[in-house]
């Protein structure tokens, strides 16, 4: 039998940190089996639902590069699929009309609070007559459908990441609401626990991954799914995301959205790798750099700690500095250019572009840090005191005077690595200077201090894009 698994977020919000990483985990272990990824939309809450939401959504999923294989389910689509599977509770007896009010239900847990009870609803109108029924439509009252939970049961099932897990009938809040508030006769909106099952029968779901949160749920769902006769899928339900404080990740911690990791200079291949390392470990590798495909590979979800998986920003920028260092040169060059595109910086070249994106790599950790390393490079810096202080030395003066004589000599010289430093090596046998302050002179004159990347690598780019010349004639002047 095919193996079915899906993502069914709510689009009432960005796209989620841990919605990503319940999506990542149900498309690893979809590979990992050689089943299906799919998506179902539960947009069936209209207020907060938004189709903007939904387009940040797939965007996301698609950024990370988890496609999913077949078109996405849309919840709402299906409203009045749900409202028959109701009726078919209803008529074979596991489900009821029930009139209480919002004030009779207040009432309840004010009561239930003052005993210093959990809320639970009392099932008071589990087995009206024909005529109480009619009585209460008659003077207008509305009703919700609740399902019958038999509160002696015990509910139990197989998790793949928690093993054996029981829930009391009696500990699920009393009879369950399937339907928002309706007149008359009507069935009012489905919600969630009732939809979600019709659902996932409907796409034959054989598997259900999704976050702990909704242990007490899938209790509620397994009484539904025997009730409608539907054969039950696997579950299993994944630690969550926690801040430093142990607490449920949320956007008070200020990062949550998958957007705003990509704004700030995340590569998707890293958060993918980052979020599959939230809560699971390969048990077969020591490697923590891995793409999906090969997580894929290693993957179970067997494997899943039960305990919450600590967010760690100093891990998240590890793994993407280090996709940044091994990036492809021409690669990362393109990527970087947007940044620069943004400043209004333009490099000379192509090939400029690449040997910059090589000299400032290892010392990024976000892609918008490439602004900073590059910033030099395009607008010239102002000489800072150390520099300064550096040149009062006469040697230094005088060495750069000579390198920019020979410059202007050799006027039109194509540098290289090679050429730059027989430079160096040629000025400082001639003159008696000692190469290491020419060196410094000459980081001082490009870029305002003493410190900087690779100073002969950063000399060949300052003179493709024709600027050596003018920062050492300027250094020259300003001392
Ligand atoms: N719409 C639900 C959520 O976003 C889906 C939960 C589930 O996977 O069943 O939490």
């Amino acid at each position: 039998m095919e193996k079915r698994l899906r993502l069914a977020p709510s689009p009432t919000g960005l796209f989620h940190i841990g919605t990503a990483r319940t999506a990542l985990f149900n498309w690893l272990y979809a590979q990992k089996i050689g089943g299906k990824f799919l998506l179902r939309i539960e947009d069936t809450d209209v207020l907060r639902s938004k189709s903007e939401y939904t387009k940040n959504i797939l965007e996301g999923l698609k950024w990370l590069g988890l496609k999913w294989d077949e078109a996405p389910v849309k919840q709402s689509e299906r409203i009045s699929i749900h409202k028959n599977y109701i009726k078919k509770l209803l008529e074979r007896g596991n489900a009821y009309r029930c009139f209480t009010t919002e004030d009779e239900i207040s009432q309840l847990r004010e009561e239930q609070k003052n005993k210093g009870l959990p809320p639970k609803h009392d099932n008071r109108h589990r087995n009206l007559s024909k005529e109480e029924i009619e009585t209460f439509i008659s003077k207008g009252r509305s009703s919700v459908i609740r399902f019958k939970i038999d509160e002696t049961i015990q509910i139990k099932w197989v998790d793949q990441i928690r093993g054996e897990i029981k829930w009391k009938g009696k500990d699920l809040g009393g009879d369950l609401v399937l339907s928002r508030r309706a007149q008359g006769y009507e069935i009012g909106d489905p919600l969630y626990n009732l939809a979600v099952v019709v659902d996932d029968n409907f796409m034959n779901i054989t598997h259900v991954v999704r976050g702990e949160d909704h242990i007490s749920n899938t209790a509620k769902q397994i009484l539904i799914y025997e009730a409608l006769d539907f054969k039950l899928p696997i579950f299993s339900h994944t630690p969550l995301i926690l801040n430093s404080e142990g607490k449920k990740l949320s956007k008070r911690d200020c990062v949550t959205s998958i957007d705003e990791f990509r704004d700030m200079g995340y590569l998707p291949e890293a958060l993918s790798n980052y979020m599959a390392f939230l809560g699971w470990s390969p048990k077969s590798t020591e490697r923590e750099i891995l793409s999906i495909d090969e997580i894929s590979k290693f993957f179970d979800l067997s494997d899943i700690n039960k305990a919450g998986a600590k967010f760690s920003w100093e891990k998240l920028n590890w793994i993407n500095s280090q996709y940044i260092k091994n990036m492809e040169s021409l690669k990362l060059s393109e990527i970087i250019w947007k940044y620069w595109d943004n400043m209004g910086w333009e490099p000379p070249s192509q090939e400029w572009a690449i040997k910059l994106a090589i000299l400032i790599k290892d010392s990024m950790i976000l892609l918008r840090d490439a602004i900073d390393q590059s910033k030099p490079f395009f607008l010239i810096p102002p000489i800072q005191k150390e520099g300064q202080d550096f040149l009062e030395n006469n040697d230094c003066k005088v060495s750069l005077r000579l390198v920019l004589n020979y410059l202007i000599e050799k006027n039109g010289l194509k540098l290289e690595n090679e050429n730059a430093k027989e430079i160096v090596n040629e000025i400082s046998k001639t003159h008696n200077i000692k190469k290491g302050i020419l060196m410094k002179s000459l980081r001082v004159a490009f870029f305002g201090s003493l410190s900087g990347p690779d100073l002969i690598q950063s000399w060949v780019l300052f003179s493709e894009s024709k600027s050596d010349l003018t920062r050492i004639e300027r250094c020259l002047k300003s001392v």
